[in-house]
C-alpha cells in the first residue's frame, strides 16, 4: 500500500493538471489508486475532459511488471473493443461522403456471405445480423495465436448458417465488425486502417494510435496482463496478427482517446445526424429495442468475474474464491497410456505416476465411455503430454477445471447470497463438483432463485404463471 501511495505522489507530480484545483486532482488520484488496488490491475492511464478540453491526464501503477516500469501518460494501451466505435465512425463518414448507406445490404459489397441480401450494414454495426461470433471467449485459444486474414475469418464464421434470422435478436459478434471492415476496404479501395488514419486519427491529432492487427507495441507502451480469479497478473497472450482486424485493433494513449470524445461532442468530423445514427438504439424487426432487466451469466466463475465492469464486494469474494486451473488434453491413439492388463481397462483410467505431477492425470477411453465401435482406441489424456507418442496425437486442447480449495467450498455455499443480488444470476458446474450434471443443476437452481425473486418483487407474475 505504501509503495502504491509513493507511486501516486510521483505520478501526480508528472500529471498534466493545468486547469483543475489541487483538491480535485487529489480526489482523482485517490480514486485511480483505489480502483487499481480493488481490481488488481497493474496500471491505469486516464485523461479527463472538462469544457471540451483535456483538463488532466495521468498514469498510475506499473505499466510493465518484470522488470518493473512505471506507467506514464504518454504510453499506449490497447483499447480492445472500444476500437469498434472507430469503425462505426468510418462508416458514417462514408455515408457523409455519399459513398454508402447504412441500409445498404451486405450483398452489395460481400455477396457471398450467408444471407447477405437480407442483412444491412446497420445490422452488422448493431450486432443484429445473426453472424456467429468468432471470439466469444475471454482468452486467446491456441488457434488464435496463429495469423489469420479477414477473409479467412469470414470463411469460417460468416459463410455458415446464421445464429438467428437477421434483425430478430441482438448478439454481440466480432464477426460483424470484420465484415464491416471489409466493406470499408471495398468502398475505399485500400486497407481499413489506412482509411482510419487518413480520415479520423491524423486529422484529430490522434497520432499515437497504432493497429495491433499488424503492428507490435514497443517497450515504451504498457504491456497487457490477465488475471485468473484472485491470482497474480500474468502476461496476456497476444492474438496472432489479423485476429483483431477491425474489431479491437487499436492501441493509443488516453490523451488521444479523449481527443476522439472531444471531436464527437464538438461535431468536428461527424455531423450531428451521423452521431445520432451511431448512438440511437436499433429496433428489431418486430419494432422492439432489446433491453435487459435481469442477467444470467453461464460461464466459469473467473470468466463471470472478468465480465463484470463493476463487481461488488460479494461478487469479487465469492466468484474470486472459486478459481480455475488449465489442464492440457491430448486426443490420441497411443494405447500405452492404458493399463497394461486389458482386463483393467475402464472408461476413466487414473495414472499414479512414480514421479509426482502437479496436477491430476487421467486417460479417458472414449470407445468405452461412448460405446464407440472403432478400429482404433480413441483416448483422451489429461496432463501427461510428454508420455504420449507424438505420431499418435490427433488433437491438442487446453481445458479449464475448477479448483476446490477450502475457500472455494465455503464460497459455493454462498450462491443464494449472490444470485439476484444485483439482478444477476450465476450458473456453472463450479457451484458443485464440476461435472456436466452440476452445470444443469446450477442452471435449475438459478432459475428457482430467479422465480422466487420475481414472486417477491412482482406477485402478479406468480398469479399469471
Ligand atoms: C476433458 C474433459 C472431460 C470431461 N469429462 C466429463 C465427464 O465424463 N462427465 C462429466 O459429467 N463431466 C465431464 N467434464 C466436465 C464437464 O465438461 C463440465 O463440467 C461442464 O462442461 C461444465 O459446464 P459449465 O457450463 O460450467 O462450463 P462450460 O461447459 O465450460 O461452459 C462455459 C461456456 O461459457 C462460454 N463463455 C466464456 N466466456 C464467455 C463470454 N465472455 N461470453 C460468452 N460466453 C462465454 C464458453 O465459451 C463456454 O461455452 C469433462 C471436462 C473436460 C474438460
Amino acid at each position: 500500500m505504501q509503495r502504491l501511495a509513493a507511486a501516486v505522489i510521483w505520478a501526480a507530480a508528472c500529471g498534466v493538471a493545468a486547469e483543475l484545483p489541487r483538491a480535485t486532482v487529489a480526489k482523482i488520484d485517490e480514486i485511480a489508486v483505489k480502483s487499481l488496488a480493488e481490481s488488481g490491475a497493474p496500471s491505469v492511464s486516464i485523461a479527463l475532459v472538462e469544457g471540451g478540453k483535456i483538463a488532466y491526464e495521468n498514469a498510475y501503477g506499473k505499466a510493465r511488471l518484470d522488470p518493473p516500469v512505471d506507467a506514464k501518460a504518454e504510453m499506449r494501451y490497447p483499447i480492445g473493443s472500444v476500437s469498434k466505435q472507430f469503425l462505426a465512425g468510418a462508416m458514417v463518414l462514408l455515408v457523409q461522403d455519399g459513398k454508402l448507406s447504412l441500409d445498404d445490404t451486405v450483398s452489395k459489397y460481400l455477396p457471398d456471405l450467408t444471407r447477405a441480401s437480407e442483412i444491412t450494414i446497420r445490422q452488422l454495426l448493431s450486432h443484429t445480423s445473426g453472424y456467429q461470433d468468432y471470439y466469444p471467449q475471454d482468452y486467446v485459444a491456441p488457434f488464435m495465436q496463429k495469423p489469420v486474414t479477414a477473409e479467412s475469418i469470414l470463411d469460417q464464421w460468416a459463410r455458415k448458417p446464421l445464429d438467428f434470422d437477421p434483425g430478430t435478436r441482438w448478439q454481440y459478434s466480432n464477426t460483424n465488425y470484420v465484415a464491416a471492415g471489409r466493406i470499408v476496404e471495398k468502398v475505399t479501395g485500400g486497407p481499413f486502417f489506412a482509411f482510419l488514419w487518413r480520415r479520423i486519427l491524423q486529422p484529430l491529432g490522434m497520432t499515437s494510435a497504432i493497429d495491433l492487427s499488424t503492428q507490435t507495441p514497443g517497450p515504451g507502451d504498457a504491456a497487457g496482463y490477465t488475471r485468473f480469479a484472485l491470482g497474480p497478473p500474468r502476461p496476456a497472450t497476444p492474438e496472432g496478427k489479423g485476429w483483431l482486424y477491425a474489431a479491437g485493433e487499436l492501441a493509443m494513449t488516453a490523451h488521444d482517446l479523449a481527443l476522439w470524445d472531444i471531436s464527437l461532442m464538438a461535431h468536428k468530423l461527424l455531423k450531428p445526424a451521423s452521431l445520432e445514427a451511431m448512438t440511437t438504439p436499433v429496433r428489431l424487426r418486430n419494432g422492439t429495442v432489446e433491453h435487459f432487466d435481469q442477467v444470467f451469466i453461464a460461464c466459469h466463475s473467473d470468466q463471470a468475474l472478468n465480465l463484470l465492469s463493476d463487481p461488488s464486494r460479494q461478487e469479487t469474494d465469492i466468484l474470486g474464491a472459486i478459481s480455475y486451473q488449465a489442464n492440457e488434453a491430448l486426443l490420441h491413439t497411443d494405447a500405452r497410456l492404458m493399463p497394461r492388463r486389458r482386463l483393467a481397462w475402464a472408461a476413466w483410467n487414473y495414472h499414479l505416476p512414480i514421479e509426482q505431477y502437479d496436477r491430476v492425470t487421467v486417460t479417458y477411453n472414449m470407445n468405452i465411455l461412448q460405446s464407440l465401435q472403432a478400429p482404433a482406441q480413441f483416448l483422451l489424456t489429461l496432463n501427461r503430454n510428454a508420455d504420449v507418442d507424438p505420431a499418435k496425437v490427433l488433437g491438442s486442447y487446453v481445458y479449464h477445471h475448477p479448483v476446490y480449495t477450502a475457500a472455494a467450498v465455503a464460497a459455493q455455499k454462498r450462491r443464494r447470497e449472490l444470485n439476484g443480488s444485483r439482478r444477476t444470476y450465476y450458473c456453472g458446474a463450479y457451484w458443485s463438483y464440476g461435472f456436466h450434471e452440476d452445470g444443469v443443476k446450477s442452471a435449475l437452481a438459478s432459475l428457482d432463485d430467479f422465480r422466487r425473486d420475481q414472486a417477491h418483487e412482482q406477485p402478479h407474475l406468480q398469479r399469471v404463471g
